[in-house]
Formats: structure tokens, sequence, C-alpha cells
């Protein structure tokens, strides 16, 4: 069986599941069929971003997936304590769901789960469904996006790995923003932090996280810790709620991204924050190029390559520093200006900014003049 469509997204994640709403929002005439091997669009996630870096365009469909917003969050590390008022928002996996079902319900388009793509080229793609029937489905546009275990990365990577806990508490947790990284917790396997979101005033997301050079992630001891920290801040828990694991690359080296047919987008073409492991921000505006068409993808791909290589020069460096000292380097970053702050999570650094991040008295005990010359 041959059918044909404007646009075959392989892969329902998040950066398809934003491709379907962009379109949908852009170009409602397109016709669009969105295969999934999963059972549902999204996954198990949380997704958090900072609010300004979803520019205006995207604005309008990303707000129906936002499930809480915070006018700010915290950080706390031995020497600083600080409060950032930039917005922050978190998207969930259901509502993402939800949205692109709705998005995908016009006549002409298909949201098919349980269907694994067996192969995406330029123009086509071979989809193969639960009872192992194939069939080609021709496109203008392929976009493949099967995840971040397809990332082309390459030198030494280090792994952003950590297990959430979605706990209801006994009593109110006291909370008024995110703590997007609570450094105070014992430094173990590289650098680690606990980071915490209070989704209402008892309910709260609790992740402990590694930026590791290993990808061994024991689930037992991590739950162990989650409950450690509960337990420190005198919270008592009722239920956990939910819980999720993420294990992803921050390398030093990655294939720039592509315009070119399939565009390999979400985390598999590069389009993420190599230092943080965001990807949100850039999925959407990836969405929006692609509704645009023209130039637009090619454009965004070359100025997202720049910021990158800057980005992976960084993880390099990080790399450099001993694994119980890399904390300091996020507690010297964490001292700039907010509007810096606020660049460096957008992946939109000016040259002052990347100055500021580089220059200036390195953490203790660290030369940053030598890890540049080793980078
Ligand atoms: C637990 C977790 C939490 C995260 N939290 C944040 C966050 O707060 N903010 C942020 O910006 N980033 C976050 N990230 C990082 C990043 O945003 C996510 O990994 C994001 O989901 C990447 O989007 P994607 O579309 O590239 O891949 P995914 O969302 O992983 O989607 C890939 C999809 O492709 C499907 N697929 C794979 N192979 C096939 C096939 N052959 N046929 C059909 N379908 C296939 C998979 O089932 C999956 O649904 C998080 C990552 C994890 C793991």
């Amino acid at each position: 069986m041959t059918r044909e469509v404007d646009y075959a997204l392989v892969g329902g994640g998040l950066q398809n599941g934003l491709v379907a709403l962009a379109l949908a929002a852009h170009r409602p005439g397109a016709t669009v069929a969105l295969f999934e091997r999963g059972a549902a669009v999204g996954g198990n996630h949380t997704w958090c971003f900072h609010a300004g870096d979803v520019g205006a365009g995207a604005a309008a469909w990303v707000e129906p997936l936002v499930a809480h917003r915070w006018p700010g969050y915290d950080v706390a590390f031995p020497d600083l304590r600080r409060t950032i008022a930039q917005p922050y928002a978190c998207v969930t996996s259901a509502r993402l769901a939800a949205r692109v079902a709705e998005a995908l319900a016009r006549p002409g388009c298909e949201l098919r789960t349980g269907a694994a793509v067996l192969t995406a080229g330029p123009d086509a793609v071979l989809v193969r469904d639960g009872e192992g029937r194939v069939e080609e489905v021709r496109a203008r546009v392929v976009i493949d996006a099967r995840g971040p275990e397809r990332a082309e990365v390459g030198g030494r990577c280090a792994w952003q790995k950590f297990l959430g806990r979605e706990l209801q508490l006994a009593a109110p947790h006291g909370l008024e923003r995110p703590v997007l990284m609570d450094a105070t917790v014992e430094q173990l396997d590289g650098m680690r932090f606990c980071y915490v979101l209070p989704l209402d005033a008892r309910r709260v997301l609790v992740e402990d996280t590694y930026f590791s050079d290993g990808t061994y992630l024991d689930v037992a001891a991590l739950r162990a810790e989650v409950d450690a920290y509960a337990a420190a801040r005198g919270w008592i828990v009722d239920e956990v709620v939910r819980e999720e694991t993420g294990l992803l690359p921050l390398p030093s080296r990655c294939a720039p991204p592509r315009a070119s047919a399939p565009l390999v987008a979400g985390y598999a073409g590069g389009w993420f924050h190599p230092v943080t492991g965001y990807s949100f921000p850039i999925a959407a505006r990836l969405a929006e190029a692609v509704a645009a068409g023209g130039d637009a993808v090619e454009n965004l791909a070359r100025d997202h390559a720049s910021q990158l290589g800057f980005a992976l020069r960084l993880n390099r460096m990080f790399r450099w520093f001993e694994p119980a000292a890399r904390y300091r380097v996020l507690e010297r970053f964490y001292r700039l200006p907010e509007a810096t702050i606020a660049r460096f999570y957008a992946l939109q650094l000016t040259t002052a900014d990347r100055a500021r991040i580089l220059v200036g008295r390195p953490p203790r005990g660290l030369s940053l003049r030598a890890a540049w010359r080793y980078a």
C-alpha cells in the first residue's frame, strides 16, 4: 500500500508533537501523518522551560500545553543562594498527547500509535503496524525525530542522568518557586544536585540529578536519595504519584544540525542544549521554522550550529575539572547577570555573554585558562 501526505512525522515525542501543533496553527490545510511506536504520544515526561525562551510565534500554541508556571526559580550552592526572576513553565506528556490528538483530528491527517517506522528517507517512510503489516507513506517533507538514543554524539561524552519522583505530601511543602539546582547535597558520581518543582501546595517533583562520566543509573539508590532529600526537609510522603528517569548525552562533540531531507529533528538531530540537556525551546523554534517553510529551517540550523559550537566547548572544559569540584563551575556561573543566565538557557548567547562566562576569576582550585587550552 502507498499513500501520500504533505508531512510525515517519524516519532511522536516532544519534537514532532510540537511540529504537529505548529503545522495545525500555521498550515491548517496541510496533510500530516505522525507515527509513534509507543502506545501514546509524548511518553512519560514533564518538560520544563524558561518561558522567555519560547518566541512570540510559538507562544499561542505552546500556552495550552503549560500545566504550571512560576515567576522565577532558586538555585542553592554551598556558597551561593540566589533567586532568579526568570519565568519558568512546565508541560506534561498528557497535555501534549491530548493537544496533538486534537490537532491531527482534522481531515487528511492521521495519528498512528503502535506504529514502528522501519526506514525514513527524504520523501517516504516505511511503517509497520501492530499486526506486522508494512506500508509506504510518501511525503513532501519527512521529519525524523526518534529521540536521544539516536543522537550522533561524539568526543568524551558526559551524561545527565536522573530519577524523579512526584510526591504527594501530608502537609504543605512551603516552596514558592522551583529549585533548579540544589547542589548543597553530597557530591557523588560527578556533579550532583536535586531539582525540585512545587506542583501544588502539597505536591512536589524531586529529581536526583547527576552530570556524570558514566551511564550507570542505580534506580534503587536514586529513589533512596530522593526520599532522603524529602525527609531532610521534614516532608512526610503520603504517596509516590509518578516516577521518571532520564539518561541524556551531554556531548563534547556532535554533528551540527542539518536542514537536508529527511530533516533529522529533536535530540537525534542535535537540536538541543548540550550543557543542560534542555530541548523544549529549540524544538519549539524548529517547529515554527518547519511551519514557516522556505529557508527558515536552514537559517535556524546555521544559528543553532554556532551556539552549539560554543556550548560543546563548555562541555569539554567542564570535564577537565575534577568531578568533585565541578559544582563550583555552576556556582560561579550563577553569579553572572540574570540576562546572561537567561540567554545561556535560551542558547542565544552574545559575544559579551561568552566573554563573561569564560573570563574572570576561575572557581576555587580551577584554572580556566588551562581548561581553555585543553578543551
Ligand atoms: C525524563 C526526561 C525529562 C526531561 N526533561 C526536560 C525538561 O524539563 N526540559 C527540556 O527542555 N528537556 C527535557 N528533557 C530533554 C529533552 O527535551 C527530551 O529528551 C525530549 O523528549 C526530546 O524530544 P525528542 O522529540 O527529540 O525525543 P523523544 O521525546 O524521546 O521522542 C522520540 C519518540 O520517537 C519514538 N520512536 C523511536 N523510534 C521509533 C520508530 N522506529 N518508529 C516510531 N517511533 C519511534 C519514541 O517512542 C519516542 O516517543 C528531558 C528528558 C528526559 C528523558
